[in-house]
């Protein structure tokens, strides 16, 4: 039999009833294919565990969240267990001493921020696979735990760390040499090298899932979640937005970077590399089809397959005849961004060379200013830089697909699209993927960006379109008998 990932995000392992739920939809499939599965912390708990990590650090009480996180697992024990709860209330018993011990340790650990939040935020995803393990045994699927920690070797960029693929791998295959169970994993975590816990950033089960997919030469990877698949656009915004069938790899690797948040982008490189078809699938409604991805789809007419967005970025514009034609400014804008860690999200710089401009997520804004003003402090008193500007509440849009190499209207279609609704655009970039087209409007105009693009791009088939015959002979009879049949 071939195997399967199966991921569960905390939506679908929130209550008792959802763990009830997905037991049900793992004993169908276990009897198709092999299974390993992942599960992220129950809903909630992830967020939780951070503010207790971050009231401990600050010296503050948080008893409140503590109660919360323990009264949420020993409700779902409860309901799920009702007569033999003594083996896994054993078990929580002892993990909450141990996470107990973790922030006893708070003060060692103030200045390792970072290392120190790994060390309690792991606990979500130990609770939650401890449970579920437990719980599918007795319902007659035997199952058992797997500590992720254990076979996923990291480097040390604790909070969000880094995957040694190749030894990974290993790992993940002896370990499960000798196993016969159905292995429920912890996602979400890993070890560094002297055995401390890592994360792999939040949201990072959909990552595990797919690192055991490739260790293990999975047919396919499905990530169950709570919405029918990735959207074609935010249905916040746009009402109209529908699952997308069909996408590559890199298609959702460029809506995930722009605000899809139904799947953890560095999710897709592991399953890239083998060619695993990843499914999202929703627990809810589990007969749908969801998405699929794979590295390949039929181009057809959908050469845009979604339009995402990130609804409130800063645009930073550095300006100035000293600026053209000097080598390395560029490099020097970004390594000073880089040295302050400020991510950047978009570049734009005319041929002209004489202003670049990038956007920034606005937590950036001081700091950037900051250092370009240090960085560039003699070029600005030298007037070759006249200009460091920034400018606030603005949205980004990204409108993806693959076909639009083939296709070159698109560009077009797109910014006259948004000309003909008065809509101005305040900076553009196309990666060379083409795969892109990503550009900056005023935040008060992004919904009907959206709105406005969503119709032009999906919406096509529901416009009326009037036929008008006249003196119908032959040749109109038989068009009026085709129509009606459509
Ligand atoms: N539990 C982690 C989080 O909430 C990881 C995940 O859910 O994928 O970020
Ligand atoms: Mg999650």
């Amino acid at each position: 039999m071939k195997l399967k990932i199966i991921k569960f995000g905390g939506s679908s392992i929130a209550d008792a009833k959802r763990i009830r739920n997905i037991t049900e939809l793992v004993k169908i499939r276990s009897k198709k294919s092999n299974l390993a599965i992942v599960v992220s912390a129950i809903g909630g708990v992830t967020n939780i565990l951070n503010s207790i990590a971050e009231k401990s650090i600050k010296g503050i009480s948080f008893e409140k969240d503590f109660y919360e996180l323990i009264s949420k697992h020993v409700e779902i024990i409860n309901n799920l267990f009702p007569k033999n709860k003594k083996k896994v209330q054993g078990d929580f018993d002892s993990y909450v001493v141990l996470l107990k011990s973790q922030i006893d340790n708070v003060e060692a650990m103030v200045s390792n921020r970072s290392e120190y939040f790994d060390t309690i935020l792991c606990f979500g995803e130990i609770f939650s696979s401890s449970i579920i393990s437990r719980y599918f045994s007795n319902c007659g699927i035997p199952s058992e735990q797997l500590d992720s920690r254990d076979v996923i070797l990291t480097n040390d960029n604790f909070g969000q760390a880094f995957v040694h693929y190749q030894k990974t791998f290993n790992q993940i295959r002896n370990y499960l040499k000798t196993k016969n169970k159905i292995q429920i994993i912890t996602g979400f975590i890993g070890a560094n090298s002297d055995g401390k816990t890592t994360t792999l950033g939040r949201n990072g089960s959909d990552y595990t899932a797919s690192i055991f997919g490739a260790a293990l030469n999975a047919s396919a990877i499905e990530i169950w979640t709570d919405v029918d698949g990735i959207l074609s656009a935010n249905p916040k915004i746009v009402k109209a937005a529908e699952p997308i069938p069909h996408m590559t790899y890199e298609e959702a690797m460029e809506l995930a970077h722009a605000g899809a948040s139904v799947i953890f982008p560095p999710s897709m490189v592991p399953a890239l590399y083998k060619n695993i078809p990843i499914y999202i699938k929703n627990t809810f409604n589990p007969n749908y089809s969801g998405s699929k991805i794979n590295n390949h789809r039929s181009l057809d007419n959908n050469s845009v397959i979604g339009i995402s967005s990130l609804s409130n970025i800063s645009l930073v514009l550095l300006q100035g005849a000293g600026l053209v034609s000097v080598k390395g400014t560029i490099g020097r804008i970004f390594s000073s961004l880089a040295g302050e860690n400020i991510n950047i999200i978009l570049i734009s710089m005319a041929f002209s060379e004489h202003s670049v401009c990038f956007a920034i997520k606005p937590k950036y804004d001081d700091l950037s200013i900051r250092a370009l003003r240090a960085e560039f402090k003699n070029e600005i008193a030298r007037q070759q830089i006249d200009k460091i500007k920034l400018e606030k509440n603005l949205s980004l849009v990204a409108v993806v697909g693959e076909g639009m190499r083939q296709n070159p209207g698109i560009s077009g279609r797109v910014f006259s699209t948004l000309g003909l609704h008065k809509i101005s655009i305040i900076a553009i970039a196309q990666g060379s993927s083409e795969r892109n087209i990503s550009f900056i409007v005023k935040k008060r105009d992004a919904n009907d960006t959206l709105n406005i693009l969503h119709r032009e791009f999906f919406q096509k088939k529901e416009q009326k379109t009037h036929i008008y015959l006249v003196g119908i002979g032959d040749i109109g009879l038989e068009l009026l008998q085709i129509i009606r049949k459509l």
